[in-house]
């Protein structure tokens, strides 16, 4: 793959005009960014809402968070989706939506319990809900960044949700299954108190989404689909 990473843009700007058709990127409020190869990250830029992007608005950003391509300026929320990178090398695309179930419970500065086994989607048995700090710092930054230890997604206070991935694709689906569970959450807590699962429930769930993984990655020899 060239050190532009063409293809890696062209990923970006599907993925933008699938959240913006699904209604979950209203005008240019969320962002998103993959590893760059050879270093770096490329993002989404600023203000420039998804009729208007191309492939070739995507910035590229350097491990110090100076411009290294582009001639837009990046989304001011680029300082979190470095900290996660930075946290987890193992992730390589971040995806950032102020999509409406996600958004609402982040006001009511409330993360996802185990009320559900799909929660461990995110890599263990709640998706937390960081405190609130203003956009673009780097106290949101670090906020973020520790909810990520141990989890690929977290919601942010008054803000909305984060999500990430080794892949765009994979980013993506937690991105949009942790949207559909803070709608569902929202749901049950307007008639109670849902039922939560216990430590040993998610685990399970959690060694079980393992195999399952494996398995989709090498299926055995033979194995038609
Ligand atoms: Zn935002």
């Amino acid at each position: 793959m060239s050190a532009d990473d063409p293809e890696l843009r062209e990923q970006m700007l599907a993925a933008v005009r699938r959240l913006d058709a699904l209604g979950l990127n209203r005008g240019s409020t969320g962002n998103l960014s993959l590893r760059a190869s050879g270093g770096g990250l490329w993002i989404t830029p600023t203000g420039m809402s998804p009729e208007e992007l191309g492939a070739g608005d995507m910035v590229r950003l350097g491990d110090d968070g100076q411009v290294q391509q582009g001639a837009w300026a990046p989304s001011t929320e680029w300082p979190f989706h470095r900290a996660i990178y930075i946290r987890r090398p193992e992730l390589r695309a971040v995806v950032h939506l102020h999509s409406p179930h996600a958004t609402a419970l982040a006001c009511l500065r409330r993360g996802l319990p185990a009320f559900h086994y799909m929660v461990a989607v995110a890599g263990g048995d709640s998706v937390p809900c960081t405190p609130y700090h203003l956009f673009g710092t780097e106290a949101l930054s670090q906020a973020v960044g520790a909810a990520f230890a141990d989890r690929q997604a977290c919601l942010m206070a008054n803000h909305g949700l984060v999500a990430a991935g080794a892949t765009l694709g994979q980013a993506l689906k937690v991105a949009l299954e942790i949207e559909a569970l803070c709608g569902i959450y929202l749901q049950a807590l307007a008639v109670g108190e849902p039922a939560l699962l216990s430590t040993e429930q998610m685990a399970e769930v959690i060694e079980r989404f393992k195999s399952y993984g494996k398995a989709r990655r090498a299926p055995p020899a033979g194995h038609q689909g």
